[in-house]
């Protein structure tokens, strides 16, 4: 049991599945969620910024915290480096923040390991039409491309079972609902009461 009060919690999803509008909701509607912002090598993107999608840091920087054991996980993803700092998550777990980290099964199966009070979260779409609708987003992609995306889609589903929860987006403000509960029944969990209002428990037993 680590003594952080925040929970950590591990957020995937098929792409597709609506799962940025409700974790960006979800960070709207409760001022105790934060999302991991991941390091990374790669240069930005047109309108990305520094410190809101990634931390954009050179390879050197990057190793240089690599050989620091600044990296809670890291990976290398194509050409470049990404990973989760440990700053990131235990500065914000320690003030008692709850901490989404938004990963696919892979990531999930390592954070796991390395936390295991770490909390899994699956959003599912509600069917398998509305999945290709929102793959389709682009009209210049040919069926080849956009079935490629529906077989990565439906293998990374194929996890939802390794979730200790599981969402299906079909109404948002329903997911959303369903999504914030799940934050606050984590946190009314006995040992992280115990930590919480430990004060109190010792007097209301003080009799
Ligand atoms: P992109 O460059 O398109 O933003 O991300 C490329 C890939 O890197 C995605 O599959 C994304 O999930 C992965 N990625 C982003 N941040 C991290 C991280 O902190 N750790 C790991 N292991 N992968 C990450």
């Amino acid at each position: 049991m680590h003594k952080h009060t925040g929970n950590l919690f591990i957020l995937s999803a098929p792409s597709g599945a609506g799962k940025s509008s409700l974790y960006k909701a979800l960070l709207k509607a409760d001022d105790k969620v934060r999302i991991s912002i991941s390091h990374t090598t790669r240069a930005p993107r047109a309108g990305e910024e520094h410190g809101r999608e990634y931390y954009f840091i050179d390879d050197e920087s990057f190793l240089d915290m690599i050989a620091e054991d600044a990296f809670f996980e890291h990976a290398q993803v194509f050409d470049h480096y990404y990973g989760t700092s440990k700053e990131t998550i235990f500065g914000m777990l320690e003030q008692g923040l709850d901490v989404i980290l938004e990963i696919d099964w892979q990531g999930a199966r390592q954070v796991r390991q390395l936390y295991p009070e770490a909390v899994g979260i699956f959003i599912l779409p509600p069917s398998l039409s509305s999945l290709e609708e929102r793959l389709k987003k682009r009209a210049t992609d040919t069926e080849d491309v956009i079935q490629r995306r529906m077989a990565k889609a439906v293998n990374e589903m194929s996890h939802y079972h390794e979730y200790d929860f599981v969402i299906v987006n079909d109404d948002f403000d329903t997911a959303l609902a369903e999504m914030s509960s799940i934050f606050m029944a984590m946190r009314a969990k006995t040992p992280v009461m115990q930590q919480k209002y430990g004060n109190l428990i010792n007097d209301l037993l003080s009799l």
